[in-house]
């Protein structure tokens, strides 16, 4: 699904990831772990194709195409999709406008028809049951004023409504308590297929009890320097990432 191969990314003249090398199948589960500022969210970024990361060497094909020649808009109409470590506020706008408008603009890039209010309406509802959220987020401003649980559902929800073929998670990890990784891990169990793929970035091994990943690669200084197993980060945890670097 996902190939990534000799990966070279820059932003403001600081070269950020230095030869990054993944490959993802349909259907997998790959945790991205790594030191503070190792670069994970710059390869998130960089997938969805935020503007102020430059690549400089390498390729991407997503679904046997060059990701990295596509827009922003065309990499979630083709089933990228990015939950920001940082969800952007909109106040006066409802969550249900802009979760159909999000939904519609993939729609027409999929040749699909809009969906109107009133199908919109029956569409979120399955999604908000097969997730078991609560509704009332629907109504409400998107992201202004919920907590860092409700943020989480949001992008859960938003994530279950784009209906991605790869699903991207850069987390806070410093930021969310045990009910909010619950909440992130149960939306990403109830979203796993076994086609859908998923790399899920964190910094803690704690969501990867919650949501098993098939692998875990460790990210340091801009490249993958290990890639294992569910025991990898469970050997971070006890050892952090020095050794590592010790080994290079
Ligand atoms: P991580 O998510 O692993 O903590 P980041 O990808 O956020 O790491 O950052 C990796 C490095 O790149 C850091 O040194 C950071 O300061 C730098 N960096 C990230 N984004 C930018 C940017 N937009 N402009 C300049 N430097 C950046
Ligand atoms: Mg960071
Ligand atoms: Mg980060």
């Amino acid at each position: 699904m996902l190939s990534i191969k000799n990966l070279n990314v820059s932003a403001e003249g600081n070269e950020i990831l230095k030869g990054l090398n993944l490959e993802i199948n349909a259907g997998e589960v790959h945790a991205i772990m790594g030191p503070n500022g190792s670069g994970k969210s710059t390869l998130a970024a960089t997938l969805a194709g935020r503007e102020e990361y430059q690549v400089t060497a390498g390729d991407v094909t997503f679904k046997g195409k060059d990701l990295l020649g596509l827009a922003p808009e065309a990499r979630a109409g083709e089933g990228v999709f990015l939950a920001f470590q940082y969800p952007v506020e909109i106040p006066g706008v409802s969550n249900h406008f802009f979760l159909q408008t999000s939904v519609n603009a993939v729609r027409k890039y999929r040749g699909q028809e809009a969906l109107d209010r009133f199908d919109f309406a029956d569409f979120i509802e399955e999604k908000i049951a097969l997730l078991s959220m609560p509704t009332d987020l629907l109504a409400r401003s998107v992201n202004v004023g919920f907590s860092g649980g409700e943020k989480k559902r949001n992008d859960i929800l938003q994530m279950a409504a784009l209906e991605p073929d790869l699903c991207i998670l850069d987390e806070t990890d410093s930021g969310l308590d045990i009910d909010a990784l619950k909440i992130v891990a149960g939306g990403v169990n109830s979203l796993r297929d076994g086609q859908r793929a998923f790399i899920i970035v964190t910094h803690y091994q704690r969501i990867l009890d919650y949501i098993q990943p098939d692998y875990v690669h460790v990210l340091s200084q801009g490249r993958i320097v290990k890639s294992g197993d569910f025991s990898l980060a469970k050997q971070l945890e006890e050892q952090g990432y020095g050794w590592l670097a010790d080994q290079q």
